[in-house]
């Protein structure tokens, strides 16, 4: 039963940054609402896996409620902010897949970590043909659009139709990018060997589009030419010093003079493709620009809200933004932007705890510091890269850290232990076991399923509240 005299800390968001200030606070003498418009936890950097078939959506998410079974004083709302009043201190709830909230929810400290989402310069139009791997739906939209890919080339009437069907094109040569490009190459040469009968799946082009000079931009530059080597002999084309400026359902307009195994030297050129997958810029949540218009606080050009050095929003000490939507004053006034990993948004979360703690028990309070504990990317089947304060490394033993790394993370133990036994068993076989060609948003609305499901209806999905509000309740099974 909550105890109403108890300090009331609200928490939006159950993502790395969220989940760990509530895990730090739990323990203590306060009364803890977890909101979030999913039920679950993400654990994102292996979506990508669930949009090539490796791992099932199950495997990588938790839902809120059984991380926090037992703690009396958390409690966990499924909903989304509709509005945020600082001055009244309190939160403005609007009600997701149809389940009621309160209207409001009162708080004495308020904890902001909302993420970020992927942007796409200023073209929203490209949202329907690009698909993404950032939340759970649309990975499975991405898987659903890369197996089909295969089985729609399977049937091709020609070559050129055949050839843009098994032409996957990914833009953006960060870690996901890399992931991404690296994962589809291994399905096209070793999950999907032998399975088609008109086409030769190991045919598959897998071009990965980078802007600048390199791939994985925030590793050395060593460790950036290993990574496109392991892609290259995956059969991956890393196309770098290309910028995408255009996408639509045939394809992809690029332009840049970078060398590359598609053909140097050219301006502008067109590639047809019927799967793109976008992995490039990422904006801070729409809750960064609503605390900014709130507090007068600065915002960068990737919408993120610059915060106190302890975190706390300017004016108001109460309220604290953490992770991907923020940057952080110094105390000698300068803004670090640190970098867009779940290992910021942790610690961010954790220090925002202890500055609550501290506050109610009368102790001192600090600027928040970032322990880098180091930067990991895979490519593929026993490929990574990893640098780890002075120590660079690549291949198998920065493969093996990399699992370690990512079992280690999971939420849930029953998780580990069946993600560790889907990679073991496709270590093994290079198999992968959840390769199902489904359609989220027919499942919602009980109707057949759609292959070339569009981006438009991936965000309607990421907004399940309001795609209630404009179609009404979904038909009773
Ligand atoms: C494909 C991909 C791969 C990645 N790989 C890696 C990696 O390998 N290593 C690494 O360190 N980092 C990786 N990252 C980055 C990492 O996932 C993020 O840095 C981290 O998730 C940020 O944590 P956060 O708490 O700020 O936001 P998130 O973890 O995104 O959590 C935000 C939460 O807020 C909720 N929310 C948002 N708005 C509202 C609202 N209005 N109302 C209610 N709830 C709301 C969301 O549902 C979500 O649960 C990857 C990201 C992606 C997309």
């Amino acid at each position: 039963m909550a105890d109403s005299s108890r300090h009331r800390v609200v928490v939006v968001g159950g993502g790395f940054g969220g989940l760990q200030a509530v895990q730090a606070l739990a323990d203590g003498p306060v009364e803890i609402t977890l909101l979030d418009r999913r039920n679950f936890h993400l654990f994102q950097p292996l979506t990508y896996q669930v949009a090539t078939g490796a791992l099932s959506p199950g495997e990588i998410a938790y839902p809120l409620r059984a991380i926090f079974t037992g703690r009396e004083n958390v409690r966990v709302l499924l909903g989304e902010v509709a509005r945020l009043d600082l001055d009244g201190r309190r939160i403005e709830l609007r009600p997701v897949a149809g389940v009621s909230v309160p209207d409001s929810l009162p708080y004495d400290s308020l904890i902001i970590a909302g993420g970020s989402q992927y942007s796409y310069f200023g073209h929203d139009e490209w949202r329907e043909h690009a698909a993404e791997v950032k939340s759970l739906e649309s990975a499975l939209i991405v898987r659903s659009r890369i197996l089909s890919a295969f089985e729609a080339a399977e049937t091709a009437p020609d070559p050129d139709a055949r050839s843009a069907w098994l032409t996957f094109v990914v833009v953006g040569g960060g870690p996901t990018g890399v992931e991404m490009a690296g994962q589809i190459a291994e399905l096209a040469r070793d999950t999907l060997e032998g399975d088609f009968r008109s086409i030769d799946p190991r045919s598959g082009r897998v071009l990965l589009i980078e802007a600048a000079d390199r791939l994985l931009t925030g590793f050395p530059p060593s460790l950036s030419a290993r990574a496109a080597q392991s892609l290259i002999r995956l059969g991956v084309t890393p196309m770098l010093s290309h910028a995408v400026v255009d996408i639509d359902a045939e394809g992809v307009a690029i332009e840049g003079h970078g060398d590359d195994r598609e053909g140097a030297g050219q301006r502008r050129r067109r590639i047809a493709a019927r799967t793109v997958v976008w992995a490039a810029g990422v904006a801070a949540s729409d809750l960064a620009a609503e605390l900014g218009r709130l507090t007068g606080g600065e915002l960068d050009g990737a919408g993120r809200i610059a915060v106190q050095p302890d975190l706390s929003l300017p004016g108001h000490p109460e309220v604290f933004a953490v992770g991907d939507m923020v940057r952080v004053r110094r105390l000698d006034g300068s803004v670090k932007t640190f970098p867009g990993v779940a290992p910021v948004a942790m610690q961010q979360g954790r220090h925002a705890a202890r500055t609550i703690r501290a506050r109610l028990d009368g102790r001192p309070t600090y600027a928040f510091r970032y322990r880098d504990k180091g930067n990991l990317a895979t490519i593929g089947r026993g490929a990574a890269v990893a640098e780890i304060k002075r120590l660079r490394l690549s291949g198998f033993v920065a493969w093996l850290t990399w699992l370690v790394v990512h079992l280690w993370y999971l939420v849930g133990f029953q998780n580990r232990v069946l993600v560790f036994l889907r990679w073991a068993f496709s270590f093994a076989n290079h198999g992968r076991g959840a390769r199902l060609i489904t359609d989220p948003v027919a499942q919602a609305e009980g109707r057949p399923p759609r292959l070339d499901l569009g981006e438009a209806e991936a965000q309607d999905l990421r907004r399940p509240g309001e795609r209630q509000r404009a179609s009404g309740p979904p038909p009773a099974k």
